[in-house]
């Protein structure tokens, strides 16, 4: 099934600027964080005069279920990923449009139909798949520039990872339209690498930059909402969700440990990508040794069931080679000094 929730996407300078003309006249309430929604308000200030709720941090079924009783014709969504997924299912319940104003530039969750749910204790439940409409992703490049570095980084690889993981399922190409057209978007997002996305050309917010950003919020998002199963993740977030049991790796962020888990997935595949890849995320920044993200040699063992259990629910195209998977992340335990 092909799936897509926004019709339209608006990245540029004075994004913000017609807001008001999109509201036209509506009941509009905004669910909103921290730190994001002091800067939006600051460029455009009328934002303020609508009636809010503030968002308290997880996407949860209580939270969910507090936010549910605002009185409006459209729902406006000012935050991060965790902020867009808590206002898509309460207006998909509430059967409200929503329009999404994004204030990181870290994840996709502006262009996709489901959203990632968490128990009360912070822990991972389920994903939810929902028919909501968007009317609109409001990309403000002025907001964008002033969201942290460290964010969009870490956005970029979970992008690229879009390519590593959409090819690990399906290969380079399908003879299903909706697999083939994902494909086809993820290639795109794995050619992120050749940017140069430092922090510097961040702050210029150049065009390359920009194409970027659209690739992290929009291109990435829809990989998915095309490929369906056959274009989502893979191995690469299996190794994330298995790191993120161990508590030295909660103070890396998402993309981070994904990068890791592309490392190991390629590995496995025996990619001749691999070198190329792990120079890339070297020179980014990300982790690229077990050791970096505080996990010993004694917790192999346990990193390799976890991963095994975390793919058993995905499709992939041939079991895991256990014994293999431990050899790897043995010789990815520690840096190879040349
Ligand atoms: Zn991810």
């Amino acid at each position: 099934m092909i799936r897509q929730a926004v019709l339209e996407y608006d990245h540029s300078d004075d994004a913000l600027d017609r807001l008001d003309d999109l509201i036209d006249g509506r009941r509009a309430h905004v669910l909103h964080g921290q730190n994001g929604y002091a800067v939006v308000r600051d460029i455009h200030p009328a934002i303020a005069d609508y009636p809010a709720t503030a968002f308290r941090g997880e996407c949860t079924d209580a939270e969910v279920e507090r936010i549910n009783s605002f009185d409006a014709d459209v729902l406006i969504a000012v935050g991060g990923g965790k902020l867009v997924d808590t206002a898509k299912l309460v207006a998909s319940l509430r059967n409200v449009p929503l329009i999404v104003i994004p204030t990181l530039a870290s994840n996709c969750a502006a262009f996709t139909p489901l959203s990632v749910v968490y128990e009360e204790d912070g822990s991972y439940d389920r994903y939810d798949m929902f028919r909501v409409v968007i009317e609109r992703v409001i990309v403000d490049s002025r907001v964008m520039m002033r969201s942290p570095y460290e964010y969009f980084r870490a956005g970029v690889i979970d992008t690229v990872a879009k390519f590593y993981e959409a090819r690990y399922l399906s290969g380079d190409s399908s003879i299903d339209a909706g697999v083939n057209t994902g494909l086809a978007l993820a290639e795109q997002c794995g050619r992120l690498v050749e940017l140069d996305l430092s922090e510097h050309a961040f702050e210029s917010y150049n065009d390359a930059v920009r194409f970027a950003v659209d690739h992290v919020i929009a291109i990435g998002g829809a990989v998915g909402g095309f490929g369906d199963a056959g274009t989502r993740v893979a191995v690469g977030h299996a190794v994330h969700n298995a790191l993120s049991r161990f508590e030295s790796s909660h103070s890396f962020l998402h993309g981070d440990k994904v990068g890791f888990g592309l490392i190991v997935q390629e590995r496995l595949r025996r990619s001749a990508d691999v070198p190329y890849l792990e120079a890339w995320l070297k020179r980014f920044g990300a982790p690229t040794t077990l050791e970096t993200l505080g996990v010993r040699t004694s917790d192999i063992p346990i990193l390799v069931d976890s991963v095994i259990t975390e793919t058993e629910l995905q499709q992939l195209p041939a079991p895991l080679d256990k014994g293999y998977l431990k050899i790897i992340f043995e010789n990815l335990q520690l840096p190879i000094y040349k």
